[in-house]
């Protein structure tokens, strides 16, 4: 059963980080400030909310200060899946004290929580022997060289001229570890902060969890979370007003209102790009299909406007 009232947002990069900042941790608090007020007014308004996020760019920030203290410095560099804990940890904490202060000064008694999130991945998704999404710094090919030495199952390619990238595989969420957590503390009335980045992949085998090299789609791992807590709809924030058919053509058209048959039929089609819009209409499609009422993808701007179906793409069940 979803609950009225109750909905996931997924927040997308420029939730954080605008086109063209550094990435100093005041443009990354002061984005998250004008966030939390968008959010804040969804809750005066009477909205039980639960946020995700992603953490690309963090995350890759991440991981060039492990390589650059291992170098520099000799500090040991960490994990992908303990750079993703650590993301998880930076960002909750910004939306938890911007939120907070801003809930606070309407006088509104709720109190905003982070869940350091794993998502189970299942060891045998195919995902594995194929790894695309690129992840940390850019290496040149001596360096590539030297560290296929020291990290034999490392995957480099070379990316547009750029450089070479280690490539790790994007595998497809599965179930939320933390879900029993999660879930009371949205009962208990708490805003949660939970599956940032998409949660850190860990596989489950005989019963013990291990942390993977891997990243998790942000939008898919928020569908499971979208289901999970019975939200009735799951919004979608990014830096687009909507789904487009033929985008980026001179006949691009914008979807409004789209049942999950028509929905299906388009992505099928291939008009959303895999690693950006894809994902984001395959969670909307998964979130109906799965139950939830609606599925809103639009800009964050209009982060209202898309709870109320005024703006954006909307997907709905026809048969519900
Ligand atoms: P986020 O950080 O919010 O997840 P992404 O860059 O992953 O942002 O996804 C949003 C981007 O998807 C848009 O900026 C747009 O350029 C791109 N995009 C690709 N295909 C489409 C489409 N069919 N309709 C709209 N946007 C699309
Ligand atoms: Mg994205």
């Amino acid at each position: 059963m979803s609950e009225r009232n109750l909905i996931v947002i997924a927040l997308g990069g420029n939730a954080l980080l605008q086109r063209g900042q550094k990435g100093t941790f005041q443009e990354q608090y002061e984005n998250t400030k004008i966030t939390a007020k968008k959010i804040a007014d969804l809750i005066e308004r009477g909205y039980k909310v639960v946020i995700t996020h992603g953490n690309g760019p963090q995350v890759g920030a991440t991981l060039l200060r492990h390589d650059a203290g291992q170098k520099v410095y000799g500090v040991p560099a960490f994990p992908m899946d303990v750079a993703g804990a650590e993301t998880q940890g930076f960002i909750g904490y910004m939306i938890q004290q911007a939120l907070r202060n801003e809930l606070k000064s309407r006088k509104i008694d709720k109190y905003v929580v982070t869940i350091v999130t794993r998502t189970i991945v299942d060891e045998n998704d195919p995902a594995f022997k194929n790894p695309t999404k690129p992840v940390g710094p850019f290496y040149k090919k001596e360096d590539v060289d030297e560290l296929k030495k020291q990290f034999p199952d490392w995957v480099f390619k070379e990316d547009s001229g750029r450089g070479w990238r280690r490539v790790v595989p994007s595998p497809d969420p599965k179930l939320i570890a933390e879900r029993y957590a999660i879930k009371t503390l949205v009962d208990y009335g708490f805003v949660v902060v939970a599956s940032g980045g998409g949660g850190i992949p860990i596989v489950e085998k005989d019963g013990v969890a291990t942390g993977v090299e891997a990243v998790i789609d942000k939008d898919l791992a928020g569908q499971r979370l979208a289901t999970l807590v019975g939200a009735s709809k799951f919004v979608i924030a990014t830096d687009v007003d909507g789904a487009y058919l033929n985008y980026g053509t001179p006949n691009q058209k914008k979807l409004d209102r789209v049942s999950v048959e028509e929905m299906k039929r388009y992505y099928a089609e291939g008009h959303f790009k895999e690693g950006s819009m894809g994902p984001k209409v395959l969670a909307a499609i998964r979130f109906v299909e799965a139950g939830g009422e609606t599925s809103t993808i639009g800009h964050l701007y209009d982060l209202i406007e898309l709870v109320e179906g005024k703006k954006g793409t909307t997907v709905y069940s026809s048969t519900g």
